[in-house]
């Protein structure tokens, strides 16, 4: 018998402890399926959605802590950096573009590096794993087009030295930018204390899909410059809109309009008090798995690697625990909002009965 609806549940996010993303907050899923019929690829014909997406930006704006940003909301992390490494290729007049980015950057890098016939120079950590600045340097040159750092990495949640990796990239000419996609929600209540103005940033990776709680697709690509919105751009003939800064042509207004929903509602206190409940989860995690002996890296964002074993791993995950490891083989926890104490105190019964 042909099923024709699809009934099955779309995705349980239960025993998900490997996931960037998160179940949306419930006015994000409501502004998202109201706009599913939207495109704000092409803004003029598009008005509302177009309104809504500038009110992103802006918003965006503030989280990134300033007022006069340009962007957009991209499909995703990986779109905003093949869209920031576009830009400072086609921006500067270099014959043979590099691109310094350290070793930790996310892949899309590299898949932006294939696309766009950019040498990626990928330098390594300190013991911090951060950036390493005297690294970053000796592989910065004449033809450097963009370095790139991240604000909390993939597989650590660990954040680069931004404001140095600016200077440097200022000292050759080149362009900054931070990946930003999964931190940039919570860096405004850390420590960290660099905004996108005053470390002469010039684009930046955002993703409400991520930290934000938007509804999938909605990653944000932002910059303080005109003129990079403008080396993006390209004419659209067909199109009521007479152009186009995207990578993508049609994209999904209720990402948009699931992003704007939300940050009407959680910046910045619910932003604030999920930050808070999160890491304080994460430092739990990271004591609990400590006390049993394993090796745990030590959470700065709230995001928890440990050592266990091959044969654990993989127990874990024949109990239905969705997990992935670090390029080292660590055990990868990351406290997204749906991960509750509750069930990382199930986690770790779960490891004190198969252990
Ligand atoms: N940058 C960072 C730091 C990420 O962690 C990720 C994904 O997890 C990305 C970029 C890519 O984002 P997306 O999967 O939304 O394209």
């Amino acid at each position: 018998m042909t099923t024709r609806t699809v009934t099955c549940e779309p995705q349980n996010f239960r025993r998900v402890l490997s996931s960037m993303c998160t179940e949306p907050h419930p006015l994000a899923r409501q502004a998202a399926s109201r706009f599913l019929a939207t495109n704000p690829g092409d803004p003029t014909t598009y008005r509302t959605v177009s309104k809504l997406e500038s009110e992103v930006v802006e918003r965006l704006g503030e989280v990134t802590g300033q007022s006069d940003v340009e962007g957009y909301i991209a499909s995703g992390g990986t779109e905003a950096n093949i869209q920031a490494v576009r830009a400072a290729r086609d921006f500067h007049d270099v014959n043979d573009p590099n691109v310094v980015v350290p070793e930790h950057a996310h892949f899309s890098f590299h898949k932006a590096a294939d696309v766009l016939d950019v040498e990626l120079r990928t330098v390594p950590l300190t013991e911090r794993l951060v950036a390493d600045v005297d690294a970053v340097a000796a592989a910065t040159d004449r033809d450097t087009v963009l370095v790139a750092g991240v604000a909390g990495s993939t597989e650590y949640g660990r954040v680069d030295p931004i404001p140095k990796l600016a200077d440097l990239a200022a000292a050759v000419d080149a362009f900054t930018h931070v990946d930003a996609a999964w931190g940039g929600f919570y860096l405004p209540f850390t420590e960290y204390d660099w905004n996108f103005a005053d470390a002469a940033v010039d684009t930046l990776t955002i993703d409400p899909h991520k930290l934000g709680q938007a509804a999938v697709p909605a990653g944000g690509f932002l910059t303080q410059s005109r003129k990079i919105m403008d080396t993006l751009a390209v004419e659209t003939p067909y199109l009521e809109s007479t152009s186009q800064a995207t990578l993508t042509g049609t994209r999904s207004g209720a990402g948009v309009a699931s992003a704007v929903a939300v940050l009407r509602e959680l910046w910045p206190d619910g932003y604030r008090e999920q930050f808070e409940t999160s890491m304080s989860d994460a430092e739990w995690l990271a004591d609990a798995l400590s006390n049993r002996g394993f090796d745990v890296v030590e959470p700065t964002l709230p995001l928890v690697a440990a050592s266990v074993s091959e044969r654990l791993f993989e127990r874990l995950r024949k109990r239905g625990w969705r997990l992935s490891r670090t390029a080292n083989g660590e055990l990868r926890i990351v406290c997204m909002p749906h991960v509750t104490r509750e069930l990382l105190e199930s986690f770790v019964e779960t490891i004190d009965e198969l252990r």
